[in-house]
């Protein structure tokens, strides 16, 4: 990150000593001199990081902020909560009028990469409501002019009638979502004809299977953005390439962004990274080196033949850190199940699971929801197996199971449970 950037992430810092008990409470905690500022970025790693549990804490014991509420209450202009499917809580963040503008700013580098001008229809299924990622869309269309459909997930036709209909340029959907949508298209003859006016398809991650789907059937490129509700403001966005050969460029202009190796902390330039975000612009509720937990694949800071000198990363990398399982003694990565499940046009909602069996082994359970018109589920399920037995080395147990809910937009929905750590607790 630029040394602009890190002259605005001591101010902030500063800041925080002064306005935020939550920071200064979890300094002192940790041992840091009263207002120690780090000088340089080698230093940073004299603050420690914060994490969802350190704020959740915060939040029951001193609500409903936490002491991170560092404005007046009457400026607060937005609420965000976190998702919750961690299954620990919600995160609670106030942002001011400032904040919000910065949010939708942010979104700036994205829309002008797809190509998206003053007045073009931009819809939007990322449902609006107290999270972070809807409000954040909208406010970005508001800034920039777009005409804003905020459509929700409520009905693909209706959606793919404002598309056609409205000549819409935009189109913003979390990944299950998108190959959904797809599949409507497909059923009603529509795949291919949406026209010149579309330019850019966004998502929330970026699967090869998701690449060639919107491509097939919606005749356009995919953009992958990262977020977060910690943030508000975007980390990266992909640049004008796509993903297909682009990188989702990192942005610090409002934030400060750390890469480092998981086990060392040392920084990383190139190759798998650990993220680490603070703001430099909220007012309201500041964040100072939040682990994402999230590991991604860096791409070196003027690497990208897109002509933007920007570090990124790799789009499709994105990776929970804690989400690796030990099955049967094989490293097992759920997104490499999940892969493979959401490029199963048969399936569309699913869970996994692994449980420790009386016999003491694990067992790897997925239960799918088929989507209604799927026929010979046998076959699929057999195809499903035989496939995940390949990929990880495990054979699963696949069960269907109708009662699975949609995720409601929610991409951070928590599709896998580790049974045997539950059993341990
Ligand atoms: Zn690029």
């Amino acid at each position: 990150m630029n040394d602009n950037s890190f002259e605005k992430l001591k101010t902030a810092i500063e800041r925080c000593w002064k306005v935020s008990d939550f920071h200064r409470n979890h300094w002192h905690a940790h041992d840091v001199a009263d207002g120690w500022v780090p000088a340089a970025p080698e230093e940073l790693t004299g603050l420690p990081v914060v994490t969802k549990q350190d704020l959740l804490d915060a939040q029951t014991s001193t609500p409903p902020w936490g002491g991170n509420l560092c404005i007046d209450p009457v400026d607060i202009a937005q609420v965000h909560l976190t998702s919750g499917t961690s299954g620990i809580g919600r995160e609670r963040y106030a942002c001011s009028a400032s904040d919000v503008n910065v949010m939708g700013e942010s979104w700036g580098p994205q829309f002008d990469a797809i190509g998206l001008k003053p007045g073009d229809v931009a819809v939007f299924t990322i449902p609006v409501s107290f999270m972070c990622a809807g409000l954040s869309a909208l406010e970005g269309a508001r800034i920039h002019k777009l005409v804003p459909l905020a459509t929700g997930i409520a009905s693909k036709r209706m959606i793919l009638d404002f598309l056609t209909d409205q000549q819409a340029a935009y189109l913003y959907g979390i990944e299950s979502f998108l190959l959904q949508l797809a599949a409507e298209a497909r059923d009603a003859g529509l795949a291919g004809r949406f026209g010149s006016h579309l330019k850019g398809i966004q998502s929330v991650g970026s699967s090869p299977y998701l690449i060639d789907t919107m491509r097939e059937v919606f005749g356009v490129s995919v953009f992958e953005v990262y977020g977060c509700t910690q943030a508000a403001a975007k980390i990266a966005t992909t640049c004008h390439l796509g993903v297909e050969s682009g990188t989702v460029h990192f942005h610090d202009e409002h934030l400060y962004i750390e890469t480092r190796d998981p086990e060392t902390g040392m920084t990383v330039s190139e190759g798998r990274a650990n993220i680490i975000i603070s703001t430099t612009y909220r007012e309201a509720s500041p964040v100072i080196r939040y682990d994402m937990k999230d590991s991604i694949e860096v791409v070196p800071a003027g690497t990208c033949s897109c002509g933007d000198l920007r570090p990124g990363y790799k789009p499709g990398s994105v990776a929970r850190m804690d989400s690796m399982m030990k099955i049967r003694g094989m490293n097992v990565w759920p997104q490499a199940i999940e892969q493979i499940l959401l490029s199963t046009p048969g399936v569309s909602e699913f869970r996994g699971e692994a449980v420790r069996k009386e016999d003491g082994s694990d067992d790897l359970i997925i239960r799918i929801r088929p989507n209604e018109a799927t026929e010979a589920l046998d076959d699929m399920t057999a195809a499903l197996t035989d496939t995940i037995r390949k990929q990880t080395m495990v054979r699963p147990r696949i069960e269907i199971d109708r009662s699975i809910p949609d995720s409601d937009g929610d991409y951070k929905v928590r599709r896998w449970q580790d049974r045997r750590k539950e059993e341990a607790v």
